[in-house]
């Protein structure tokens, strides 16, 4: 029989564990609701429990599978499997790694889910046959991963490869404040006209074209009295990506200015990314993209293409994630299965 191998994504709201075979196909799935709230073993607890639900669900046992890999929405030590830091959800200072290969009797491997969501479409999806490839997913923030030769590049304390947190417009006052007074202290130079970020900084990608960032704007315009289809919402209502596809296909002006911003500030940060990495692929995908990308993929190319640096001819390209809601299960087994 043909090794299996499974893959699983945790997230904020829901944990999906997939059962992959070892050339990328999805056999089946197992969906939980990831826990509020609680003690960090109860976010274990239920790890552990869509793992052995999609076993039970296909009359497997541990023995059928090659390896497990996990994509955590935070700071992970690849090596060991510790969880630094997830903001969102309670598994900081998790042993996730070592725990799970104790509990199930396999080796489990660990790692961030955006750098494995690029690591999926590195090899089974629109990365496939690229040596290098950075993904670049827009969603409620904006993660990313960079794989290069089929190695997640994770940077000297497993920091590298957030894009989003790239400092696009520069929160640092003119030059001139400098003159004549050699003693002006960082906090006095910084501008609070730079939008704050999710990260605690100013100006960051992330805080000029995530969802986030498009719903601020669509708020701002809204307040200021420009007219769109999009109305009557309160602070607590979200602007889901299929809404803003709604509104570009009715021609809301509104709608339609933001998003040309946001792709443009995109197409920037592609264009940042082709003079640091100069990768082969940059696969563009999370919620906003799926939804939106006939309309934002021109424009992010417009803004590539403009490029004034010369640079060699090649078969480089920037292209639309293939594997959706499956790419990060999918590059968690494929963790596994190049380690193997
Ligand atoms: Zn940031």
């Amino acid at each position: 029989m043909k090794k299996h191998y499974i893959g699983v994504d945790v997230g904020g709201t829901k944990i999906q564990a997939n059962l992959v075979a070892d050339d990328g196909a999805v056999l089946a799935n197992n969906r939980q609701d990831t826990p509020r709230g609680g003690e960090s073993e109860v976010s274990v607890n239920a790890i552990e429990e869509s793992i052995r639900t999609l076993l039970y669900e296909n009359n497997l046992t541990i023995k059928d599978i090659g390896g497990i890999g996990i994509a955590v929405p935070g700071l992970v030590v690849p090596e060991t499997g510790y969880v630094v830091v997830t903001p969102n959800m309670n598994l900081s200072g998790v042993e996730l790694g070592k725990i799970l290969k104790k509990r199930l009797g396999i080796s489990v491997a660990v790692g961030n889910d955006c750098n494995l969501g690029t690591l999926g479409e590195f090899r089974y999806g629109s990365g496939r046959g690229a040596k290098s490839v950075v993904g670049i997913f827009v969603g409620t923030g904006i993660g990313s991963g960079i794989v290069i030769d089929g190695k997640v590049i994770g940077g000297a304390a497993c920091s590298a490869g957030e894009i989003g947190h790239i400092v696009a417009r520069i929160p640092v006052k003119n030059w001139t404040k400098f003159l004549n007074n050699d003693k002006v202290d960082l906090s006095e130079m910084l501008t609070k006209k730079a939008p704050k970020c999710g990260c605690g900084n100013r100006g960051c990608f992330e805080a000029l074209a995530s969802r986030t960032a498009i719903e601020r704007m669509i708020r701002e315009g809204l307040a200021s009295g420009v007219k769109s289809v999009i109305k009557d919402i309160d602070n607590d209502t979200v602007i889901k990506s299929g809404a803003l596809l709604r509104a570009l296909k009715a021609n809301d002006a509104l709608v339609t200015a933001v998003m040309r911003y946001a792709s443009y500030v995109i197409g920037c940060g592609c264009l940042t990314v082709r003079h640091l990495l100069d990768p082969e692929v940059i696969v563009l995908g999370g919620g906003v993209i799926e939804a939106c990308h006939k309309f934002m993929l021109p424009l992010i190319d417009e803004v590539v293409q403009s490029d004034q640096l010369a640079s060699a001819k090649s078969n480089r390209r920037i292209t639309v994630a293939e594997l959706g809601d499956n790419a990060v299960a999918v590059g968690a087994a494929a963790l596994r299965l190049i380690e193997d």
